[in-house]
């Protein structure tokens, strides 16, 4: 089994659910005693959050790719960055590195291709939803079209995401909005929605919405494992 590297903390109330997710399954597929081989760098994420509303991508790019050398170093054969909206220092972080970097978008867009989609819906942090780099590589590598929502509903979902989900939680009126802007959503022609921040599956679930969910945090989980466990 190969040892899973994770660069967590952003925030910790979604580390812990990959850390229970990748141990589930790994016992699932092993059975018994077996759990999974995971190191873990978890950062202050009070830090990063300042850094990202400052723009300061290029030191953020810098921290991520020292806990990834760190990782690699302390013996990680691949690592994660459990967060989406990190995801836009992914280049920078797999240049750091040899061990590969399970890149966030791929097990999510390979599952949504396999359902035979070709538009989806795409919630997460303003970022994730706004810069390019998530919607670019559906597009390029998988021929996904990304829908996002309005202005308005973007400041909800960013909001939600960093006022109340990162502090551990999940509020009724909250899980209330979401529903409306993922049905608004479907209404522009999403015929699955990404819950592209890792922290929105503690907020909503399969019986939100009309069309199917792919959960982030579970797909990249998942996909850790199926690496892990490969060869
Ligand atoms: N965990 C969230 C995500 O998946 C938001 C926190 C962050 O900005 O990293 O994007």
């Amino acid at each position: 089994m190969k040892s899973i590297g994770l660069i967590g903390g952003m925030s910790w109330e979604s580390t812990v659910e990959y850390y229970r997710l990748i141990n589930q399954e790994t016992k699932t597929r092993l059975g018994g005693l077996h759990s999974a081989r995971i190191l873990m760098e978890s950062l202050d994420f009070a830090e990063i959050a300042e850094m990202q509303y400052a723009g300061r991508w290029d030191e953020m790019g810098k921290i991520l790719a020292g806990s990834a050398r760190r990782l690699e170093g302390a013996g990680a054969d691949l690592v994660l960055i459990c967060t989406n909206t990190m995801h836009k220092l992914a280049d920078q972080v797999q240049a750091a590195v040899s061990i590969s970097l399970l890149h966030i978008v791929d097990p999510v867009a390979t599952a949504m291709k396999a359902a035979g989609m070709k538009r989806v819906g795409l919630l997460g942090t303003n970022f994730t939803m706004s810069d390019s780099f998530f919607r670019d590589r559906l597009a390029e590598r998988f021929g996904l079209e990304a829908v996002v929502p309005g202005d308005a509903d973007k400041q909800v979902v960013h909001r939600v995401i960093y006022e109340e989900l990162c502090l551990g939680q999940a509020e009724e009126r909250s899980r209330a909005a979401y529903r409306s802007i993922m049905e608004r959503l479907v209404a522009n022609g999403a015929e699955g929605i990404i819950l592209g921040c890792t922290e929105i599956g503690l907020l909503v679930g399969p019986g939100d919405a009309s069309v199917p969910l792919f959960d982030t945090t579970v797909l990249h989980a998942r996909a850790a494992v199926d690496m892990a466990l490969q060869g």
